[in-house]
């Protein structure tokens, strides 16, 4: 389906917080890839590092205490690392732009719905105001917000969550991005709602072509929109593959936890509370495998060995001794 090769590809990117208790390895080692029109989602629990790969795509985090340490972060083939910021800025919002998790916090309550499209359009847009004030008609209406002519003069306190969420993927969506990042886009919203916003995004993405990446804490989520998924704990991928051969044939113990934690028969919505204990401190990793202290299948080995993430089967990678072929064999025979 997706034959184009990848308009952004990320390469063993690291990012820490230097903190007077230590350094928090956000991002400790993530790859992936993601080709236009093409939907990846990133799931873990809160504190794994999703929100921290984002903003180091975008060029944001914030420094001092962070700093990206090592890798690659390639947009068209070139290393975003490398820019400068005002580059960085000219690509922010434009080529690559993102739904922050909090839609309350980033939009102006100050300014009309009106002008804070108009402003982004016109940062990345050669248009005049009156262009601009089309644009942005155009946008309200193209996220389904009834009324948009009116809906424009409003303020955000005026609209509900899911009309102010539908904002922010209009103002995401201001300069045609080609890669656009949702962090925890229907988090706030209550299930009508979310399936809602969720069939926008697969509606705008095959009108526009768009790749998507979808960061979730919700495999619920990642099972109606990705085409792709990452797993992440403790800021590494633990497992990575289509999102199909994941819900058949997952294997790293934490995702089969999550999954576990999916509501099936009813859709009352519970949360990932079912893993047993709670995710680690990330200034102090345990040795051997982040996992392995709430491991249901922990061996002696995986106290010692932090296990590297393995190809298991075409496309299908997985961070776990039971499936290291080496280090399984020490388990058994040490
Ligand atoms: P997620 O989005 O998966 O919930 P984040 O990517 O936001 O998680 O955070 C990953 C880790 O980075 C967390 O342990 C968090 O405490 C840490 N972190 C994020 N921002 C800062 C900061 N400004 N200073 C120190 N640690 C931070
Ligand atoms: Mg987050």
């Amino acid at each position: 389906m997706h034959t184009e090769s990848p308009i952004l590809q990320v390469e063993n990117l690291h990012t820490h917080f230097i903190t007077k208790a230590g350094i928090v390895k956000a991002v400790d080692g993530v790859d992936f890839d993601i080709k236009p029109g093409e939907t990846l989602g990133i799931v873990g629990e809160s504190g794994s590092g999703k929100s921290m790969t984002a903003m180091s795509i975008m060029g944001l985090i914030p420094s001092p205490p962070g700093k990206i340490v090592e890798g690659e972060i390639r947009f068209k083939g070139e290393n975003l690392l490398t820019k400068t910021k005002k580059q960085m800025r000219n690509i922010r919002g434009k080529e690559i732009s993102m739904v922050f998790q909090d839609p309350m916090t980033s939009l102006n309550p100050v300014f009309t719905i009106e002008k804070q499209l108009i402003e982004t359009i016109l940062a990345h847009e050669s248009f005049s105001k009156n262009q601009a004030r089309s644009r942005a008609l155009e946008l309200l209406h193209l996220v389904g917000i009834p009324d948009p002519k009116k809906r424009l003069k409003n303020y955000p306190h005026e609209f509900s969550g899911g009309m102010r969420q539908r904002v922010m993927i209009a103002i995401a969506l201001a300069c045609n991005p080609s890669v656009l990042i949702a962090d925890e886009p229907t988090t706030a919203l209550d299930v009508t709602i979310q399936a809602q916003i969720l069939e926008l995004f697969k509606k705008m993405q095959n009108e526009l072509n768009m790749a998507i990446i979808m960061i979730t804490h919700d495999l619920g989520v990642v099972a109606e929109v990705c085409d792709r998924v990452m797993v992440m704990y403790a800021g590494k991928p633990v497992e990575y593959t289509e999102t199909n051969h994941l819900f058949d044939q997952g294997k790293h113990p934490y995702t089969l936890g999550l999954m576990n934690s999916i509501p099936t028969i009813n859709k009352q919505k519970k949360k990932l509370e079912a893993i047993d204990g709670v995710p680690p401190d990330l200034r102090s990793l345990p040795k051997g495998c982040s996992f392995a202290p709430r491991c249901k299948h922990v061996m002696e080995a995986c106290l010692h060995i932090d296990p590297t993430l393995t190809e298991v089967n075409d496309h299908h990678f997985v961070r776990c001794l039971l499936y290291e072929e080496t280090n399984s064999e020490k388990v058994v025979s040490p």
